[in-house]
């Protein structure tokens, strides 16, 4: 028997569906984003990166690469352990205070990434719950939905954003109990839950809530709470989650809710208790970008100012823009290898990096290119975006609306 073989050929069938993916080799540079260098097959060149998720720039704020540096020479790199070793960590401490004070929970619990958070937050809740019941919309992340499947519980899947499938499937249940999972922004297509009538009918229905933030955390609300802060609706939620490393900057994820449920989930949730904490050094700048978000509107104004100029030139240039109302531009492409193609071809002509989204990510002929102005795109970059997707969708021979493209 060849081992060998098995990987090779799991490796020719995901290429075959044209589902293989290839990383570009790219090194970003403090103090210049979005430009970055791509170190491509013939050599490295400046690019105009279009598609990262370090949404406000955080990443190269001074004071939040300050506090890693200062805190990593102070007390070292590695966190020494899992807390149930090491203990709390001070820079823990302080972050969980301050991420349970930003949604108004009584306390925070901090994983090593949002999809830790999530697969193990999930999974252990709904566990501790007797006979629960979880309701899961279907668009939701796998990092959701592994948490649902860890649970073991049983689940009802609810049509995408469908209040009244998800109160079909609540009265189904009847007085059992039940947890409902949701998210505040789907990432692909850049729409927005309605969060206080999911909240309405949690109360009328008795059930739990637990709301994923991951794309709206630091980016919506007055303090950047997320969407739940913006619409009134964080004291209505019982379990907000979030990552650190998307608009915060900087990596790891977390929960807030109710002292107990916290201290039930630090106590229970192998995901947390069985690895290495995240180190005092990330914690601390995690700290500081919350902090400064809480208090600065500046980057989110820039960054919402620069989503709609970004849409409008895109629109007036006649590219398929899916409409949005969040800082999330979809154009899309509706088929994998078009996809790839107008991607490889933005980056190899035009300097410009956005990544093919490709299904499973996305379904199969809904294949898009995921555009995510910051504070830091220019009008200059703007308008050289534009014109390369116009350069790139005339030689791919992708439609292009052509009152838009004439006016
Ligand atoms: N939740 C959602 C909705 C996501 O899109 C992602 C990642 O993209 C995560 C959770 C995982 O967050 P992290 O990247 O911090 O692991």
């Amino acid at each position: 028997m060849d081992y060998q073989d098995f990987f090779a050929s799991a490796l020719d069938r995901l290429k075959e569906e044209r589902r293989y993916r290839v990383f570009a080799d790219i090194e970003r540079q403090a103090g210049r984003f979005p430009t970055a260098i791509w170190h491509s097959p013939k050599g490295s060149r400046d690019i105009t990166v279009w598609c990262s998720n370090d949404y406000l720039g955080m990443g190269q704020n001074k004071g939040v690469m300050r506090a890693m540096v200062e805190t990593a020479w102070r007390v070292g790199t590695g966190a020494g352990g899992t807390r149930n070793i090491s203990g709390n960590s001070h820079p823990l401490v302080e972050l969980e205070a301050e991420l349970a004070d930003l949604h108004g929970k009584e306390a925070g619990l901090v994983f090593t990434s949002g999809y830790v958070s999530n697969q193990t937050g999930i999974a252990t809740i709904a566990k501790l719950i007797p006979n629960c019941l979880i309701l899961s919309d279907a668009l939701n992340h796998n990092s959701m939905i592994e948490g649902v499947r860890q649970s073991c519980c049983e689940k009802a899947i609810f049509r995408h954003n469908d209040l009244a499938h998800l109160e079909e499937l609540l009265q189904a249940a009847d007085e059992r109990p039940k947890l409902i999972v949701f998210e505040s922004i789907y990432s692909m297509d850049g729409d927005i839950s309605p969060i206080h009538a999911i909240c309405d009918l949690a109360e009328r229905y008795n059930a739990m809530t637990y709301l994923d933030e991951v794309h709206a955390v630091g980016m919506y609300g007055p303090r950047g709470g997320g969407i739940a802060e913006r619409e009134g609706a964080m004291h209505r939620i019982d379990v907000i989650e979030g990552t650190l490393g998307k608009a915060f900057g900087v990596m790891g994820g977390y929960i807030t809710a109710s002292r107990s449920v916290i201290d039930a989930v630090r106590s229970f949730a192998p995901g947390f208790i069985f690895t290495t904490a995240l180190p005092p050094a990330v914690a601390a700048a995690a700290t500081a970008s919350v902090r400064h978000l809480k208090t600065s509107s500046d980057e989110r104004a820039k960054q919402h100012y620069q989503v709609n100029r970004t849409k409008a030139a895109l629109v007036n240039a006649g590219l398929p823009v899916l409409e949005t109302s969040t800082h999330i531009v979809p154009i899309m492409v509706g088929d994998a290898e078009a996809c790839k193609a107008a991607s490889d071809r933005l980056l190899e002509q035009h300097g410009i990096y956005i990544q093919p989204i490709n299904y499973p990510t996305v379904p199969r002929g809904t294949e898009r290119l995921r555009i995510t102005p910051t504070p830091f795109h220019s009008e200059a970059h703007i308008a050289a975006l534009a014109s390369a997707l116009v350069e790139v969708w005339t030689t791919l021979k992708l439609p292009l609306d052509p009152k838009a493209a004439a006016a």
